[in-house]
């Protein structure tokens, strides 16, 4: 499903560059639930934002279900972003004048929601526990409920993968364990795949994949032979 071979990702911070993946080689079956996980700093939002192709590796290749994201073209980028991926954010991203049905509908309001859209966007948010608060505004909702919502948008274009950053980063361990629950239900019955980002380890269980990332390169893998890129 996911393939990722020898990626490297430089920035530029001023006059030296930084080594944000310095090599990493990793593969996550179809249906997975994964975390990438490591220290602040050590790459994990880097990684997560290259399987989402919000960014573009430096040398090295990714592969999503046998896309190649890193020759695709910038409007096949957009597209793939649009039509196959979901994400979830730290931060919910809820729009905030829209109901909650309304922000699920967000990824259709471009062409026009039919009524199957709407229907299975109500039924995502009741899955979620929310089919009592269906417009009401993201105000009225707690972060823990907000959260939710934002899942259900990840979810109601039925992505092949659904990618997460510190999906309980602003919320309480209460609601945190709720989202994993939440996440977790979702994904049996959706069977996609699913890759979060996070620096909490409690949520990890035995039947998880776990990519732990150390100043840019896969724990268990071997160093780098040499620089990436033009190195
Ligand atoms: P998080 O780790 O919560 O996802 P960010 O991805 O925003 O936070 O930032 C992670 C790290 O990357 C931080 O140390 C931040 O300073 C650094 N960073 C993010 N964007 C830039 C940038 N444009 N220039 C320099 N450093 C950046
Ligand atoms: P993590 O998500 O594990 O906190 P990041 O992937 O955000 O780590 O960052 C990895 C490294 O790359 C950090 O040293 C960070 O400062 C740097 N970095 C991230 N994004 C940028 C950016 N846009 N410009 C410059 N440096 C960045």
């Amino acid at each position: 499903m996911i393939d990722v071979v020898g990626v490297w990702k430089s920035y530029r911070s001023g006059s030296r560059m930084v080594d944000a993946l310095r090599g990493v080689d990793c593969h996550v079956d179809r249906g997975r639930f994964a975390f990438i996980v490591g220290p602040s700093g050590s790459g994990k939002s880097t990684l997560l934002y290259m399987l989402g192709a919000l960014d573009r590796p430096t040398s090295g290749k990714i592969v999503v279900d046998g896309q190649d994201l890193t020759t695709m073209s910038e409007s096949s980028q957009n597209a793939y972003r649009r039509e196959q991926i979901g994400f979830i954010f730290q931060s919910f991203n809820l729009i905030s004048n829209l109901s909650a049905l309304e922000n699920v509908l967000v990824p259709f309001l471009p062409r026009g929601v039919t009524p199957e859209q709407r229907d299975r966007a109500a039924d995502l948010l009741t899955r979620t526990g929310l089919g009592m608060r269906l417009d009401h505004r993201p105000y009225q909702l707690s972060g823990g409920e907000q959260q939710r919502v934002a899942i259900a948008r990840a979810l109601v274009k039925d992505p092949i993968l659904v990618l997460a950053d510190e999906p309980t980063g602003e919320l309480d361990s209460k609601a945190g364990d709720e989202i994993y629950r939440i996440l977790r239900s979702m994904q049996e019955t959706s069977k996609t795949t699913l890759v979060v980002v996070t620096h909490d380890r409690r949520f990890i269980t035995p039947d998880d994949l776990v990519l732990e990332i150390q100043d840019g390169r896969l724990v268990g893998q071997p160093g780098p032979a040499e620089g990436g890129g033009d190195g």
